[in-house]
């Protein structure tokens, strides 16, 4: 009794350690998307998942896979750091748009434009993005729900996934990468 006393003292001084950076990560991309992610629960490899509704497994299937993707490019790249699924966390919230302007499946987030005001990207104060990061460290990003298309979501996960391996194992490829309203894109590492 115990022994199981101290482990759960111990086991919740780290989820409430825990707890208030995700309550600072759901402000945060409560306020990008304007969204209420009510579901919470994990990929099958260990990604942290926040969505509006509870994701589909093709949706779940398809993270896990970017993943994987942007693990083994990394690990070519010579970068090791924080590449585990469970580093991560990924908010899924509503697509603000489903068609990209030439009528292609595109679940797309409407975010302020800042830096990109006046780019072609600019739709008038905000761009549409197919997916952000919402915070390094710890380390998590935002995609739109799709009901279709999957490989989509595996391609913006490691994409976005990208910056934030860039982040914590090269700090100087991360400054010149992370803004691509002055050119350049994904993917970065090949
Ligand atoms: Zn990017």
């Amino acid at each position: 009794m115990i022994k199981r006393g101290i482990l759960t003292a111990i086991f919740a001084s780290l989820l409430s350690f825990g707890a208030i950076e995700t309550v600072a990560q759901l402000g945060r991309v409560q306020q990008v998307t304007g969204d209420r992610f009510a579901f919470s629960g994990r990929t099958p490899n260990g990604v942290n998942i926040y969505s509006v509704r509870r994701p589909s497994g093709a949706m779940l299937a398809a993270i896990d896979r970017g993943f994987s993707d942007l693990f083994a490019v990394s690990r070519r790249n010579g970068y090791n750091r924080r590449l585990n699924f469970a580093d991560y966390t990924v908010f899924i919230a509503n697509a603000d748009r489903t068609q990209n302007s030439s009528g292609g499946y595109s679940p797309d987030i409407a975010v302020g434009a800042a830096q990109y005001a006046g780019t072609d990207y600019d739709q008038g104060g905000y761009v549409y993005a197919a997916g952000m990061v919402i915070s390094y460290n710890p380390m998590s990003f935002v995609v739109a729900e799709h009901t279709r298309d999957f490989n989509r979501v595996a391609e913006v996960v490691r994409f976005e996934g990208e910056h934030l391996v860039l982040y914590h194992n090269d700090r100087r490829r991360y400054q010149q990468t992370a803004d691509h309203s002055r050119g350049g894109g994904h993917p970065i590492l090949h």
